[in-house]
């Protein structure tokens, strides 16, 4: 075995159906008394639900949170933190909202309680991602990584099926590159492979019944070790694309994992063998590659750029920023080869 440095993100989590039952002793636990409550507008009576469990624990609601945290709501939520003379924030939904919470608790030290609706994983990240003037800068600090998160699975029983499908292929692509991570170590390993292995055999069966407790549990299970691994180690290339393709093209942030995930994965296949091994043995499939753009297709996921809103001529554009930095990842990032990728993945080309 290779020597390693191996650094956990101090987190408790409460998991299991129901778990949003222990919402007020967790509150009580991280000695706050005046949580704030984030949402989306479309997830509001959630916030809402949360606020009555609360009770006077509870000091206001700001269902405003929207993707990629512009920085204009990140001031207007800070602002009402202030306020309110709030000591917590609670989270209520996917990555979005998660980052209008890493938002303030960036400026303000707040604590952050999570309770995730979505696999994007941004709950176990101390990651955060703050759009302003069309650019979305990112970084990481420790304040920002939610204190306590509930994951419970009833709560992600509303999540349209293409979005669960969409959703869990990202966190499948934290999973993965976290395999071929260059500061990868054996634990995140082994919790990439089990996350990958639990979020895929969800899927079916989750396709055949979005209401299926077991199988949201599975897949909550699944996203929490592939998120607990993209705060783990760094990602490579299929992140710095779909990061790329998503701020300079507004394309939706699962979609576009979802789209090129099959295509990062082809371009390292040669540079990182046994990663790409453990990836297929997750998906329980003979080719990594392959075996996730299968898993998108035959659950009606997209698979091309094109079908997702990117323009044809945005392609060159992409493969220069996307070579712009050097940053670590198996193969060598070869411009031409970037852009062949990209078109595979504008076309919906299969890997093979
Ligand atoms: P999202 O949070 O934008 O949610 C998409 C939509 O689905 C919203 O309208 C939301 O209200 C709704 N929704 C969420 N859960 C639902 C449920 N259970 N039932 C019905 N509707 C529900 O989507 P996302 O993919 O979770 O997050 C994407 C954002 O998170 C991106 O901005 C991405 O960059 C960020 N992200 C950050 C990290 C990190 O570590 N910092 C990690 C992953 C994602």
């Amino acid at each position: 075995m290779n020597a390693f440095i191996y650094q956990s993100n101090p987190s408790r989590v409460v998991f299991g159906a129901g778990a949003l039952q222990h919402l007020a002793r967790e509150i009580e636990a991280l000695g706050a008394r005046r949580a704030l409550i984030l949402s989306t507008p479309e997830q509001a009576a959630s916030a809402r639900h949360v606020a009555e469990l609360l009770g006077d624990r509870a000091v206001g609601i700001f269902a405003k949170a929207v993707m990629h945290v512009p920085i204009e709501s990140a001031r207007e939520a800070r602002d009402e933190a202030k306020r309110l003379g709030a000591d917590c924030a609670v989270a209520i939904g996917g990555g979005s909202t998660t980052g209008l919470g890493k938002a303030i608790a960036l400026e303000s030290g707040l604590p952050i309680l999570a309770i995730p609706t979505t696999y994007a994983g941004s709950e176990m990240t101390s990651i955060y991602g703050i759009t302003e003037a069309g650019l979305k800068k990112t970084g990481r600090d420790a304040r920002v990584l939610p204190r306590t998160v509930i994951y419970d699975p009833e709560l992600t029983l509303t999540l349209p099926l293409g979005m669960t499908v969409t959703s869990g292929l990202n966190a499948i692509a934290h999973a993965a590159e976290g395999l071929y991570a260059h500061d990868g170590n054996p634990i995140m390993s082994m919790m990439a492979e089990e996350g990958i292995r639990a979020t895929a055999a969800a899927m079916p069966r989750l396709a055949i019944d979005t209401k299926d407790v077991a199988a949201r549990a599975d897949m909550l299970y699944g996203a929490w070790l592939c998120g607990t691994v993209l705060g783990a180690v760094s990602m490579g290339l299929h992140h710095k694309l779909c990061h790329t393709l998503g701020g300079s093209f507004n394309l939706p942030h699962a979609e576009v994992h979802t789209v090129i995930l099959p295509h990062a994965l082809a371009y390292n296949a040669a540079h990182a063998p046994e990663a790409m091994q453990r990836v297929a043995r997750g998906l329980g499939s003979a080719s990594a590659a392959a075996g996730v753009f299968d898993l998108a297709h035959r659950h009606h996921a997209p698979t091309a750029l094109k079908d997702i809103g990117m323009p044809a001529d945005g392609l060159d554009h992409a493969a220069d920023i996307a070579v712009q930095n050097q940053y670590p990842n198996p193969r060598p990032l070869e411009r031409a080869a970037i852009r062949e990728l990209l078109q595979r993945a504008f076309d919906g080309t299969r890997p093979d």
